[in-house]
């Protein structure tokens, strides 16, 4: 049995370690967070998510533990509903088109799978040596250990040693020039699907559902220089921003006092690693190879279809350097168009650019991931 390495438990850490066993490997894992807690933010996340999810069998449980819905509402500033956007069938008959999940509970699902394949994170543990022996890895772990690999998988995140270690230290996120904010909030009865609401300065805002109690007020916004804004002023910088809403967005900040230690602000940043994104037999994955901004909600998504399209690859026989070689084949392009179409939006809303076309963007994006992983 071949022997795998994941760096991080993430996301697509924990989904490659699914695939990777799927396909037959013998898989460690090791995460640098002391327990396997992760904080309580919503995501977003589209069909071509739940279609990766089945192919690790845990999509079923998803759509159970989040909130299925279909499509979104666009609304003008003072929250009237300007469009409905349907939402598109990508994954089995009968899977929603989008869904909302808290991301305890993506963590829950993907740790139970893990689990299930034996396979159970050393926590509080990372790399301290890395190197590339013949067709071996090996690495000394910062617990005292030492073992060797036939594949070690990069997945430990936008700040990814693994990278900065075995790529390049210059290749680290940039700052895009918009932060995004989060807040949950008990669920209204009628709040049953995402709305966003255009024509802001700066950004946008909505709320999203993420379970039969909870939704999430979002708000993405332009913050010139990357500003760190004390606790104490978390709120009144939230509620400021806020200004611009009406509709329900104005109700709720005219109306929920913010905790500032339930604020979740978050400086966007951005890296996409130039291909390929592998070493010898070291491949980054997920956010460490094409960490990208929110405005697709395809973050996740990409993160797992990495994971399921390397366990299928490496499933068969192939030498670990045909491996990583394929891989970048079946994901640079559609990852570098998510990418590329993330920061585009970004840069529009900054701009507050009047020729901006997030329509035929969001038309390309959805052609490529119409097409299988
Ligand atoms: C506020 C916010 C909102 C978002 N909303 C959405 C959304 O609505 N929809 C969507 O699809 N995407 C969303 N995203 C993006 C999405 O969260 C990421 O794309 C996704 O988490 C990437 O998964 P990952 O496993 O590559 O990285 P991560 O989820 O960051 O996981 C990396 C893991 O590696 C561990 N790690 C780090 N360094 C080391 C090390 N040296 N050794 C060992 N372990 C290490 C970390 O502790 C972590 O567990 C959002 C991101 C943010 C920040």
């Amino acid at each position: 049995m071949r022997k795998a390495l994941v760096i991080g438990g993430g996301i697509a850490g924990l989904s490659s370690a699914i695939s990777l066993r799927q396909g037959g490997w013998s898989v460690d894992v090791v995460e640098i967070n002391r327990t396997r807690d992760v904080y309580h933010v919503g995501i977003i996340v589209q069909s071509n998510f739940l279609r990766a999810l089945d192919r690790l069998g845990v999509a079923e449980e998803a759509i159970a533990r989040g909130y299925p819905y279909a499509g979104f509402d666009l609304c003008a500033l003072d929250g009237s509903l300007d469009a409905y956007i349907p939402g598109v069938e990508l994954s089995r008959k009968g899977h929603p088109t989008d869904l909302g999940l808290t991301r305890p509970a993506l963590h829950d699902i993907l740790m139970g799978a893990a689990t299930k394949w034996d396979v159970t994170p050393r926590y509080n543990v990372t790399f301290n040596k890395i190197e590339q022996v013949g067709d071996k890895v090996n690495l000394s772990f910062t617990d005292g250990t030492n073992d060797c690999y036939d594949m070690v998988v990069g997945a430990d995140g936008l700040y990814s040693k693994t990278r900065t270690t075995v790529f390049d230290a210059a290749l680290l996120p940039q700052y895009t020039g918009q932060a995004v904010w989060r807040y949950n909030l008990p669920r209204p009865a009628d709040v049953v699907r995402t709305a966003l609401f255009q024509g802001a300065s700066g950004g946008k805002a909505g709320y999203c559902p993420l379970n039969d109690d909870t939704m999430y007020l979002l708000l993405v916004m332009r913050e010139p220089g990357n500003p760190w804004i004390p606790r104490n002023q978390l709120a009144a910088a939230f509620t400021d921003r806020l200004k611009q809403f009406g509709g329900r967005i104005a109700h709720i900040r005219d109306t929920v006092e913010f905790d500032p230690d339930k604020i979740v602000y978050r400086p966007l940043e951005a890296i996409l690693v130039p291909a390929p994104w592998y070493r010898g037999g070291v491949l980054l994955i997920g956010d460490a190879a094409h960490g990208t901004t929110p405005h697709l909600g395809q973050g996740a998504a990409q993160a797992v279809e990495d994971a399921v399209v390397l366990g299928a690859i490496a499933a068969g026989d192939l030498a670990v350097a045909d491996i990583v070689r394929q891989f970048m084949e079946r994901r640079y392009a559609r990852c570098k168009l998510i990418w590329e179409s993330s920061l585009q939006i970004g840069r529009w809303e900054i701009d507050d650019d009047p020729d901006a076309d997030v329509p035929a963007i969001s038309r390309a994006v959805l052609q490529s991931l119409s097409q299988d992983i």
